[in-house]
């Protein structure tokens, strides 16, 4: 069986500085997979490498058996909200719109047909309301499922999420983890870095630890081990104890 994605000896810098070492993985489709780690542990370059956003400076990376520019249109990103422009002059529902074009033709513009499926997207993550209004007067849980429903409209196989929950509301937060366990119930899988582990368990389904280096990947239950957490949090023994980890 082909994997979601597999991942070869992953090497990323910044200036000479390593900042993802040598990781290896394969995920399965229809996964749900958090990726933890400490501040600066490398989690948002590791997916930002993944998508080949930022260069690699050696491994391989493989989705759905291939190359990533062969699979792109396949493949949805929801960047961290620090990484979008909030003042750009866009509305909601043309926002959603964005998430067609990978579908449509050169020179094709979306029309009614898209225009209907971005808000059935946008109903789906209980945005239709706001479909006229500008981006930046949203607040942060309703920008992110404004982000989520782009992502739906893509009709993705996998999904990529940096930091989704920072900055969102509990419903909201509430409303996207729902969604995105109902992707992976369609046998689609779901990438999520994400640094607040306290939820982690009732979240994922798998989880990558991450510090640098690949300290641990399986289940939560597997990853969530004294001798395992305390390799990548190194001593941060309060945190561990309020995740349910005791040593
Ligand atoms: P995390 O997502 O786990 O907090 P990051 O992937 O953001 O970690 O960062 C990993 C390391 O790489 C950190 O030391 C960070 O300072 C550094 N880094 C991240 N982005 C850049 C960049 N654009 N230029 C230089 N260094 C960076």
């Amino acid at each position: 069986m082909t994997s979601a994605i597999s991942i070869h000896d992953l090497h990323v810098s910044y200036y000479g500085n390593e900042a993802v070492k040598g990781v290896s993985l394969s995920v399965e489709a229809g996964k749900l997979v958090g990726i933890i780690g400490p501040n600066g542990a490398g989690k948002s370059t590791f997916l930002k490498a993944m998508l080949n956003l930022i260069p690699k400076d050696k491994g391989e990376i493989k989705v759905l058996g291939r190359p990533i520019k062969e699979v792109r249109k396949k493949i949805a990103y929801v960047p961290q909200r620090n990484d979008i422009d909030w003042d750009f002059p866009i509305t909601v529902l043309d926002t959603v719109l964005i998430g067609t074009y990978p579908h449509l033709k050169v020179f094709q513009r979306p029309k009614k047909k898209e225009k209907e499926w971005a808000i059935q997207c946008l109903e789906r993550v209980g945005m239709q309301e706001f479909s006229k209004r500008q981006i930046g007067e949203l607040s942060g849980g309703q920008q992110q499922r404004v982000f989520l429903a782009r992502a739906l409209a893509q009709k993705a196989d996998l999904f990529f999420l940096d930091e989704p929950f920072v900055g969102v509301d509990a419903s909201s937060e509430e409303t996207i983890v729902n969604i995105l366990k109902e992707i992976c119930n369609q046998n689609k899988t779901v990438i999520v870095v994400h640094h607040d582990l306290s939820k982690a368990n009732d979240y994922f389904d798998e989880l990558i630890l991450l510090n640098k280096e690949l300290i641990s990947y399986g289940t939560v239950k597997e990853v969530f081990q004294p001798g395992v957490i305390e390799k990548a949090y190194k001593g941060q023994f309060a945190f561990m104890k309020e995740i349910g980890v005791t040593i």
